[in-house]
């Protein structure tokens, strides 16, 4: 058939040749420039930082997420042991554990790198799409920065350190668990409740998205018994010494959610069932911190970080979809016409505005 159709056949290799060997930073001299200008006096630093970085991240990383994204690796979970205990145990491929080892021990947001340097580090970072990183990159830096602002007990001052330093080498992951089902992105119609009992404050109820199912902590919303009003707890998913016993902290995880985009991410449902909690903030203010202190609550600088995520993809999809366009236009228009077209201009003024 290929003979009676020679037209037809087709390879990507001219495009994976360049793909495959690209550097993202090097690449990209509009990132280059927008840094420079930004960053001033900071930006000779920054550029090394970046020229460091970019290498692992073009091409070991790039490799791991996609190692990681085929459909036979997606997560699931386990939820007894061989002798009927629960555990909820999440497994995920080792690519990607080693990915998410070696990029949070980049130490994203510990006080010795720069908001500048971080930047730079998360843009790049999140070119390589979700890859079970840049959600629990983005969950983590929310709670790093509700936390900043609000850690005043030992507990939350040493999840604070866990999280920005890490502990024995260990950096933490944080996530947010706020929809429920009958509310969705209405979080004071949350119904899970919070009870304090002998100064402990424990958690019951469901919740119906929890991305970064696999994280060390959550900010989970609740609303203290007998409270009209919505309040905002941390949540470890294992009380100390119990992580490496598979004894979560007294929730179950009920499914990983089967999803049809970034499916290398846990996504699951959960139900606390007396699951300790640490209040953070004031009780009736749980909800309005997202109104009253934007800059500090987890699902605004989810939208924070959303505003990189698109970036990133158009970042490297705008370099990317320049040359499939080519690769388009050449098949489309062999004889060279569809040149004057096809020289990817448009996907670069897209790239540009997308920025
Ligand atoms: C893959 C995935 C991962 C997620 N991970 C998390 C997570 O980690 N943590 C978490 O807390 N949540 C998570 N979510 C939940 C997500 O934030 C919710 O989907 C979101 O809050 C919307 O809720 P909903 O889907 O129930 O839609 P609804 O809130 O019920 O909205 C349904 C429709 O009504 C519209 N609508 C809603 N309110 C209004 C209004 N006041 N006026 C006009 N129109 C309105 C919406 O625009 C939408 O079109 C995740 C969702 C997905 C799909």
């Amino acid at each position: 058939m290929s003979q009676q159709y020679p037209e037809n056949s087709y390879s990507f290799d001219d495009f994976l040749q360049w793909r495959n060997n690209a550097d993202y930073y090097g690449e990209d001299p509009f990132f280059q420039k927008v840094i420079q200008y930004y960053a001033e006096k900071q930006w000779p630093e920054l550029d090394k930082v970046a020229k460091k970085i970019s290498p692992r991240v073009s091409f070991r990383w790039k490799e791991l997420s996609e190692a990681a994204a085929v459909p036979e690796k997606q997560p699931y979970i386990i939820h007894f042991d061989g002798h009927n205990h629960r555990i909820d145990r999440i497994v995920r491929p080792q690519e990607t554990l080693i990915l998410e080892k070696e990029v949070f021990g980049e130490k994203l947001f510990a006080d010795s790198t720069s908001p500048f340097e971080k930047l730079v580090k998360m843009y790049l970072i999140y070119q390589n799409g979700e890859a079970c990183i840049s959600c629990p990159i983005t969950c983590t830096e929310g709670m790093v920065a509700l936390l900043e602002y609000y850690a005043d007990t030992p507990e939350l001052k040493k999840i604070l350190t866990h999280c920005k330093d890490g502990i024995n080498g260990n950096m933490a992951i944080g996530s947010q668990f706020l929809s429920e089902i009958q509310g969705g992105s209405d979080v004071p119609a949350n119904i899970a409740e919070a009870v304090e009992e002998d100064g402990t404050w424990r958690i019951f109820g469901d919740k119906f998205f929890c991305s970064a199912t696999h994280a060390d902590y959550a900010v989970v919303t609740a609303r203290p018994r007998g409270s009209e009003k919505v309040a905002l707890f941390v949540v470890p998913a294992w009380l100390d010494g119990n992580k490496e016993k598979e004894i979560r902290n007294s929730y179950t995880i009920n499914r990983i959610k089967w999803k049809m985009g970034t499916s290398e991410l846990t996504t699951g449902e959960i139900t606390y069932n007396g699951a300790v909690a640490y209040p953070v903030g004031p009780l009736d203010k749980g909800v309005q911190c997202s109104r009253h202190c934007p800059d500090l609550f987890p699902a605004h600088r989810g939208h924070y970080c959303c505003c990189i995520h698109g970036p990133h993809y158009q970042g490297s999809n705008g370099l990317q979809s320049q040359k499939v366009c080519l690769w388009f236009d050449n098949r489309r228009f062999p004889s060279g016409q569809g040149a004057a077209y096809g020289n990817g201009k448009h996907c670069q003024a897209y790239h540009c505005r997308n920025f």
